[in-house]
Formats: structure tokens, C-alpha cells, sequence
């Protein structure tokens, strides 16, 4: 039986991976702990259901127990668990990929946000913990699996799928009026908010393009995206005889979290029926999705740009949710917050973490 902590369990992955967990109680996973970040209720209810030892909260006002991220760290030393799913959203995830490698866990990431700020660090802390880190989104777990048994030299590119999101064909003079609900309406997966704004702007694109080139070593040049807009092709990759290898199935994240977090995950997705099935494609536009190019501009000048993408990102995500500004003020934001010189590059988590909020405050001034 393998143990498991899920960090960030009131959410869309972890609850994703509780409802799994609930109705499949043959697989080898036993629930340890549980982290939320001020949702109280739901979490109480969860770790009665599940029978779990500890939990912590990590927002402001959580008293007792084990809150906070040093909570957190402590929580997953008192209780130890074989893997650690991080399904936080947003870039304070870091942290808690950090809490779950120093205590010696293996990591099944959807927290894309680690990847993309503290790449470097979580390797070398995967590395002196003897910790493995496990890709959770849909298109890096489809190429973790597709990659596997190869060699790096004989695969040429990655090939990540895009849905292309709800305005995928809105006309371009109507952008100014668009609203958050209309934002929110993802055609083929139900997803956490920030995600959801993200997936409408292509800016999560952009951060699954950085984490494929930091999980597996392909250059920006390396990483090609398609707009896909069933979802059922999760990524492919491109080898250099000229075949390409895909994963396919119903959008489910269902299969990603599971697979990462035990290898016994049979039947647990639905089969894919091939009959009416019509898969289509589409080049980027990216006058449409410019937050694309931008994340692919960050990575090839690299230093703080990633992380300063992402920064960027998150303020102007949560201004355009509260409707303190507009859609095309929100792609402004970020283009004009990397027009700054983000050229430093932070190796410490303190200068990781400084140089976050130095990001934030630039875009705030930018509103
Ligand atoms: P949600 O917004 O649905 O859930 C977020 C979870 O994190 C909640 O449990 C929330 O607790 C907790 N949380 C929020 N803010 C903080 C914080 N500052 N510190 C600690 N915990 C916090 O997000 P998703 O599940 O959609 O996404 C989670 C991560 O997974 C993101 O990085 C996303 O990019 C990635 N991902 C998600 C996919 C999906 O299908 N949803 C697919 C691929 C990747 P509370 O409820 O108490 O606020
Ligand atoms: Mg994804």
C-alpha cells in the first residue's frame, strides 16, 4: 500500500483524484494527509471520508493543527508518505513541492507553477533526496509516457496539444467585451479558475511549453504546439526518422493523476470509441493568442523571464477575475511587465521568492 498526501485536495485535481480514490478502492493508495487552503469545511468532511491522519491548512487565518507551509513540511514529516500529489494552484505551490522533496517524497506535479519558477531547484532537490518527480498535466504525463524507453537523441521535437480554449474562432473586434464568465467556459475540461483564464488566453500554453522544455530537455525550438480542439490527442512526439507517436483518450484527468501515482491503474478510464470520431488541427494564430509567443520569448531568454511570466500572469489573471480590468488589459499587463530587465536569475528559494514579488508589484504599477 502506497501513501499518499494531496495538497490542494478541495480543488479540481484534488478532487479529481479523491473521486477516484473513492470509488476505486482496490488501488494500492492509502490517504495520509490532506492540505486546503482556507476552504475548512470541505476539507474536515474529505479527511472524515477518507480516514486521514493529518491536515493542514495553508491560508491566513487557520489557527491549530498544522497550517501554513512550514505546517506543511512539518505535516509530511510527522506523517510520512511514499509520493506527494501537489494539485496547489498558483506559484505559492512551490513551496510545497519543496516541503514534499526535502522530506524525501516523490512528487506527482500538476502544479505546473513549480516547474516554471523553480526548475532548477526541485531538480537538484529530486536529486539530493533521491525523489522522483512525476509529471500530472495531461500533455507532460502523455509525453512522460510516450518518452519512456527511448533515447533523448532519437526523439526531434514534442508536439503539445491546445484546445484553442472558448475564443478559439470569437472575432478578434469583440475582445474588448469579453467577460469573465465568458473566459470561464472551457469546451472540453472543467477546470480550477485560474487554469480556466489561462487555457482562454493560451498563457497556460506558454507555462506547459517552459515546464516541457525544464521536465524532459528540448529547447523552445524543440517544442511545437497544435491546436487540438477535441482534446482527445493529449501530446505527441516527433521522431527523427519522421514518425510521429501519440496518446490518446477522453479528456479525463482521471488517467494522469493515477498513472502518477501508481502504476496499477487499470480500466479506470472510459475507452475511447473511435466510431464518429473526427480529430482536427489548427496552426497557432497568434495575433488570437499572443501570451503564447510571449512564454515562448520568456523561455529562450531564460534568467528571471520564466518566472517573471508567471508572475505577471497570476496579477493579471486575478485583476481580470474580480473585473478590475479588462481582457486585452490583462495580455497588456504581461507583455509590458517583460518589456522590464528580468535578466537576473534567482537559484535560492529567498531569491526565488524575492524576485516574485518584485515581478508582482511591476505589474501592479502597470494596471
Ligand atoms: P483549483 O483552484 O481548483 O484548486 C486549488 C487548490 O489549491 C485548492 O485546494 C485550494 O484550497 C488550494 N490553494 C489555493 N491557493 C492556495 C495557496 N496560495 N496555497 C496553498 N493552497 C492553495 O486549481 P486546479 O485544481 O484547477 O489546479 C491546481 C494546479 O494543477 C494548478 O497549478 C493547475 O495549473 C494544475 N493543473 C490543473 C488541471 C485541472 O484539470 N484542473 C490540469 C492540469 C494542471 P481552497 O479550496 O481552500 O482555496
Ligand atoms: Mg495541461
Amino acid at each position: 500500500m502506497k501513501r499518499i498526501a494531496i495538497l490542494g485536495a478541495t480543488g479540481s485535481i484534488g478532487t479529481t483524484a479523491l473521486s477516484v480514490l473513492r470509488t476505486r478502492s482496490d488501488l494500492p493508495l492509502k490517504v495520509v494527509s490532506l492540505s486546503a487552503h482556507n476552504n475548512k469545511e470541505r476539507l474536515l468532511a474529505l479527511s472524515k471520508e477518507f480516514d486521514a491522519e493529518a491536515l493542514c491548512f495553508t491560508g491566513d487565518d487557520q489557527k491549530g493543527g498544522f497550517h501554513g507551509y512550514d505546517g506543511l513540511k512539518a505535516m509530511l514529516d510527522e506523517y510520512p508518505v511514499d509520493i506527494v500529489l501537489n494539485g496547489i494552484a498558483g506559484f505559492d505551490g512551490l513551496k510545497a513541492s519543496i516541503a514534499a522533496l526535502e522530506a524525501g517524497c516523490d512528487l506527482a506535479l500538476a502544479n505546473k507553477e513549480s516547474v516554471v519558477c523553480g526548475g532548477s531547484l526541485l531538480f537538484e532537490l529530486a536529486k539530493k533526496h533521491d525523489a522522483k518527480i512525476i509529471p500530472v498535466d495531461s500533455e507532460h504525463s502523455a509525453i512522460f509516457e510516450l518518452l519512456k524507453g527511448r533515447v533523448r537523441e532519437d526523439v526531434s521535437s514534442l508536439i503539445l496539444t491546445a484546445s484553442g480554449g472558448p475564443f478559439r474562432n470569437r472575432s478578434l473586434s469583440t475582445f474588448d467585451s469579453i467577460a469573465v464568465d465568458d473566459a470561464l467556459s472551457h469546451p472540453t475540461w472543467r477546470m480550477g479558475k485560474k487554469i480556466s483564464i489561462d487555457s482562454a488566453t493560451m498563457a497556460n500554453k506558454a507555462l506547459e511549453v517552459i515546464e516541457a522544455s525544464y521536465l524532459f530537455g528540448f529547447q523552445g525550438d524543440e517544442i511545437e504546439v497544435v491546436i487540438h480542439p477535441q482534446s482527445i490527442i493529449h501530446s505527441m512526439i516527433r521522431t527523427r526518422d519522421g514518425a510521429i507517436y501519440a496518446q490518446l483518450g477522453n479528456p479525463d484527468m482521471s488517467l494522469p493523476i493515477i498513472n502518477a501515482l501508481t502504476s496499477m491503474s487499470s480500466d479506470l478510464v472510459k475507452p475511447l470509441n473511435f466510431n464518429h470520431l473526427s480529430l482536427t488541427f489548427e496552426e497557432i494564430d497568434y495575433a488570437r493568442f499572443p501570451l503564447l509567443r510571449c512564454g515562448y520569448d520568456a523561455l529562450s531568454r531564460q534568467g528571471g523571464y520564466p518566472l517573471a511570466f508567471n508572475a505577471a500572469n497570476e496579477v493579471a489573471v486575478e485583476a481580470f477575475l474580480s473585473e478590475r480590468i479588462t481582457y486585452p488589459k490583462l495580455i497588456d499587463i504581461v507583455q509590458r511587465t517583460l518589456d522590464h530587465d528580468w535578466t537576473f536569475t534567482p537559484t535560492t528559494v529567498e531569491e526565488i521568492i524575492a524576485l516574485d514579488r518584485e515581478v508582482r508589484l511591476a505589474s501592479k504599477e502597470l494596471m
